[in-house]
């Protein structure tokens, strides 16, 4: 058993904590955000994340797992410290690392005896040293001195599996230049260690990378098959058969292959732009990252461009929308493609009916009225002259197309997701357009 504090209870803050509690740690998380710490306190995940509830009501009533706002008892409470904050872009796509270097300060100001603390935000390659240096800055005279560790250990958890990811990573990256952090790192996750898969020990700068190359590669891959896709359109290919023909290369593999309508997150978006300032920052070139950040906004926007060649103008139109979570199974809309076909839409002056199982809560902070908001996806085709297919939820996967001919005013399907069968829906009497096929 350890004893570990968390700061930030986000999706990454609060799956570790409660993951880390359910292995048996005694686990104290803490927010600055006090109404969030209540709410968690009393048993409510806040965050829609399959299989979290259960584990932070059990451990929870167990005793093992505790929140507070209060960062003195925080510090106080673990020798293990998790930096699980936010790392935003700045307007020019820099991470801004300003709630970084105040958990340092805290951990800084509070601390009496050693710590160990690990960064798990992702963050630019030389943040260790920032953090190292704000909490020596901070360490009171008494304590100045007080032996402390700081290492990375980023994270790769993807929402809407994030306790399964937790349960059973792909890998484990320790970025440390210290023995005694290397013994610890090894006790805590050994739980979750096995012989396929061990804890892949590396320098600092080498994990703070690790995890900005990783992310870059994967948005590469989806902008690759999205500039692909428009090339299948011009000449009659299926994507969905070049992507099947090209991963079956081994050398390729078939993860990350489909094209849609853009990727989103907290994480694709900002880490591809931050990594580009990295670049821009060594001197070096960032082409590459541009042209991805590029390629996927104009595959948001491309969407928009595709219901307009059936509806030239979007004025008095009403358009329903099926998706709002950046991705299925998570109720997080940030910079998810439906947040940028909204604003497109709401600029032509069309009304919008939009339906997500989990994310219309989030979505309405963001759009208040502007927006119905409709009770189920049906609800949203009322008198619909379109409708558009944001997120890829298995709910949609099979609807009633002889309902959804009825409430739509005229039988329109923008498949932003190429989620239905193009034959199947032209049968059924729509006029349908999917993403590269
Ligand atoms: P989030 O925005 O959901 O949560 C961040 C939390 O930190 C908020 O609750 C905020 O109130 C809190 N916070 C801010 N300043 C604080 C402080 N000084 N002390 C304590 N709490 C503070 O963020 P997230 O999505 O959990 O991401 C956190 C980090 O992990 C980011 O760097 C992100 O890039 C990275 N990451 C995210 C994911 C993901 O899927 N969301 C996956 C891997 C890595």
């Amino acid at each position: 058993m350890m004893k570990i504090t968390v700061f930030g209870t986000g999706y990454v803050g609060t799956v570790t904590g409660t993951c880390f509690a359910d292995l048996g740690n005694s686990v104290l998380c803490m927010d600055i955000d006090a109404k969030k710490i209540a709410r968690l306190k009393s048993g409510d995940a806040i965050i829609y994340e399959p299989g979290l509830k259960d584990l932070l009501t059990r451990n929870l009533a167990a005793g093992r797992l505790d929140f507070t706002d209060d960062p003195q008892r925080a510090v106080e409470f673990g020798d293990i410290c998790f930096v699980c904050v936010g790392t935003p872009p700045r307007a020019n796509g820099e991470a801004d690392l300003s709630y970084v270097q105040s958990v340092a300060r805290t951990i800084g100001t509070h601390m009496r005896g050693y710590k160990l603390v690990v960064n798990k935000s992702t963050v630019p390659v030389g943040t260790y040293d920032l953090v190292r240096r704000a909490i020596r800055e901070a360490q009171h005279n008494d304590v100045k001195g007080a032996p402390f560790d700081v290492i990375s250990n980023p994270e790769f958890l993807r929402e809407g599996a994030a306790v399964r990811d937790f349960q059973n990573p792909d890998r484990i990256v320790v970025g440390t230049d210290s023995e005694r952090a290397k013994d610890l790192m090894s006790k805590l996750y050994g739980p979750i260690t096995r012989v396929s898969r061990p804890i892949l020990f590396t320098t600092i700068p080498s994990a703070e990378l690790i995890k900005y190359a990783s992310n870059a590669m994967l948005a590469t891959r989806i902008s690759f098959m999205n500039e692909i896709s428009h090339l299948c359109e011009a000449v009659g290919a299926d994507i969905g058969d070049v992507a099947k023909g090209m991963g079956l290369d081994t050398r390729i593999g078939n993860r990350f292959l489909q094209s849609g309508c853009g990727y989103g997150g907290s994480c694709f978006p900002k880490d591809v732009k931050a990594l580009a300032q990295v670049l821009e920052q060594h001197g070096l070139t960032s082409t590459l990252l541009q042209a991805v950040d590029h390629i996927n906004e104009r595959q948001k926007r491309s969407v928009v461009l595709k219901l307009k060649k059936y509806l030239p103008s979007l004025e008095g139109k009403t358009i329903a929308l099926w998706g709002l979570a950046f991705k299925p199974r998570t109720d997080d809309v940030r910079e998810a493609p439906a947040v940028t076909v909204i604003e497109m839409l709401k600029r032509e002056y069309a009304n919008v009916r939009a339906f997500d199982p989990e994310a219309v809560e989030n979505a309405r902070r963001i759009f208040g009225d502007q927006v119905y908001f409709a009770k189920d996806a049906y609800d949203a085709l009322a008198g619909a002259d379109a409708l558009l297919i944001l997120t890829e939820w298995d709910e949609f996967r099979e609807p009633d197309f002889g309902r959804m001919k009825e409430l739509l005013k005229q039988p329109v399907v923008i498949d932003g997701r190429n989620i239905f069968n193009p034959e199947d829906v032209r049968a059924a009497g729509f006029t349908y357009s999917g993403v590269g096929r």
